[in-house]
C-alpha cells in the first residue's frame, strides 16, 4: 500500500499531513510512504527527516499521484489532483463535504474513495482520529494569543510600585473545543474570563477553568441534539443571547467567538450595535468566519476597524502553529489509516462504524446521506 503526501497548495497553508514520527508508524505497519520534496518544511521537517523515518522523497508530483493507493492531505486536493489519481484510489483529508460538496464531483467521477476528516464520528473509538477537535484546540489557543497581542493593554493583574494594572476582560462566545481552549489560554495569561454557550453542559466546563458562565433564560427550549451538539435556535432565543452579549461586550477588552451549528450557517451573536458599544482598543476575533461568521461586521481573513474596535476573522489559525497542528493532525490521520491497513495492504471495510460514516464517495456513488442532501441543496440553488 503506497501512501502519498503532497505539498499543500492553498495560500498560507503551512501544515503537512504526515510528520516523520507518523511515517515511522506506517512503515512499521508495512505501508510505504512517499513524500513530495519540501512538503514538511512549513512544519520544520526536512526531506532528510522523512528519509530517516523510512519515507521515499520525490520531486515528481505526477509519479507520486499515479503510484498512490492513498493520498493523504490537510486541505482538499484540487480537481486536477482528483483527476490524476488512479480510479479506485483513496483520498483522506479535510474535504468540506457539507459546505462545498460540488468540489468533490471530480473525485466522484474518477471513482475515487474519499474520506473526510470532518465526518469522522465523534464516538469514543474514534477519539484519536478527531481532527476537528485537534484543530479547534490549536485555533482557540491562538485566538487568545492574538487577542492579547492586539489589545493596547496587558492581560494580567499587576500590582507594581507605579500602581495597580487591572486584568483584561475576555468574553468567549461558544464554549466547545475551541472556546474552552481560548478560555484556558486567556486564564493562564491572567485575564478575567466570561463565557456563554447555549448548551447547559458547557457551564460546568467553563467554571472548571476558572471562568464565569453567563446564563440566559432561553425559555426551556431544547438547545442540543442527541449527539450533544447545539441545534439551530429560534430567532427569539438567539435575540435573548444577543442582548446579553451586547451588554457584556461594553466592558470586554477581547471577545472570541466560536459558535457553530454543524451543517448550518454560524449563528449571529453580535450585530453592528453590539460592536459599536465596545470600548476603544477592544478586539473581536470571530472564529466562525468560514461558515458565515458570528459577528455581522467581520470579514473572513480581513481586518475590520470600526471606531477604535478591531474585528479579525482568521479562517485558518491552525496553519499559524504548523508544527503542533501538523503533529496532532498527523496522529489523527495515522489512527484512521490504521483502520485501512491490513498486513500492509489496503482494506476498506465500509461496515466499520468509523470508516463507513467518514466516506464521502466510493465506486462512483455519494456514500453519505448528509452530503447527498447538501449536493441536492447546491443544485437547486
Ligand atoms: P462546534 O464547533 O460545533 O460549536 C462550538 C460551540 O458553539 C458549541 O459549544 C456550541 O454549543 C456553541 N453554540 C452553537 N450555537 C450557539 C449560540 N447560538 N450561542 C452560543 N453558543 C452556541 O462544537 P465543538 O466544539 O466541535 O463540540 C461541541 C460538542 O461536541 C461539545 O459537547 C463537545 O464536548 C462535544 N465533543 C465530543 C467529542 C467526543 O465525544 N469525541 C469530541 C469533540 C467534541
Amino acid at each position: 500500500m503506497n501512501i502519498a503526501v503532497l505539498n499543500e497548495t492553498s495560500p498560507g497553508e503551512a501544515r503537512v499531513a504526515l510528520m516523520p514520527d507518523s511515517v515511522q508508524k506506517l512503515v512499521a505497519a508495512k505501508a510505504s510512504v512517499s513524500i513530495e520534496g519540501g512538503a514538511g518544511l512549513g512544519a520544520a521537517r526536512t526531506d532528510d527527516d522523512y528519509v530517516a523515518a523510512g519515507a521515499t522523497v520525490s520531486e515528481d508530483r505526477e509519479a507520486l499521484l499515479t503510484s498512490a493507493d492513498v493520498l493523504v492531505g490537510v486541505t482538499r486536493p484540487s480537481a486536477d489532483v482528483f483527476k490524476r489519481l488512479r480510479k479506485g484510489g483513496v483520498v483522506l483529508s479535510f474535504l468540506r463535504p457539507l459546505d462545498e460538496p460540488e468540489q468533490l464531483v471530480a473525485a466522484l467521477e474518477n471513482g475515487l474513495t474519499t474520506f473526510s476528516m470532518e465526518l469522522v464520528p465523534r464516538i469514543t473509538r474514534a477519539q484519536a482520529m478527531d481532527a476537528l477537535s485537534s484543530m479547534a484546540t490549536v485555533a482557540g489557543y491562538k485566538a487568545a494569543l492574538l487577542g492579547a497581542d492586539r489589545i493596547p493593554r496587558m492581560f494580567p493583574l499587576l500590582m507594581t510600585a507605579a500602581g495597580t494594572v487591572p486584568p483584561a476582560r475576555v468574553l468567549v462566545l461558544g464554549a466547545g473545543v475551541a472556546g474552552l481552549q481560548a478560555i484556558a489560554t486567556a486564564r493562564r495569561l491572567g485575564a478575567v474570563v466570561e463565557a456563554y454557550d447555549v448548551r447547559a453542559a458547557a457551564g460546568e466546563q467553563v467554571r472548571s477553568l476558572g471562568a464565569k458562565f453567563l446564563e440566559v433564560d432561553l425559555g426551556g427550549i431544547q438547545t442540543e441534539d442527541k449527539g450533544g451538539y447545539a441545534v439551530e435556535l429560534s430567532e427569539e432565543a438567539l435575540k435573548r443571547g444577543r442582548d446579553l452579549i451586547a451588554e457584556q461586550a461594553k466592558t470586554a477588552d477581547v471577545i472570541i467567538t466560536t459558535a457553530q451549528v454543524p451543517g448550518r450557517r454560524a449563528p449571529v451573536l453580535m450585530d453592528e450595535a453590539a460592536v459599536d458599544g465596545m470600548k476603544r482598543g477592544a478586539v473581536v476575533i470571530d472564529l466562525a468566519g468560514s461558515t458565515g461568521g458570528n459577528v455581522t461586521v467581520s470579514k473572513a481573513d480581513e481586518i475590520v476597524e470600526r471606531d477604535g474596535v478591531t474585528i479579525l476573522s482568521p479562517t485558518n489559525l491552525p496553519a499559524t502553529v504548523p508544527v503542533h497542528a501538523s503533529q496532532l493532525y498527523s496522529r489523527n490521520v495515522t489512527a484512521f489509516l490504521n483502520l485501512l491497513i491490513k498486513d500492509g495492504e489496503l482494506h476498506l471495510d465500509m461496515n466499520d462504524d468509523v470508516v463507513g460514516p467518514s466516506c464521502v464517495t466510493h465506486e462512483g456513488k455519494w456514500m453519505n446521506q448528509r452530503v447527498r442532501e447538501a449536493m441536492q441543496g447546491q443544485s437547486s440553488r
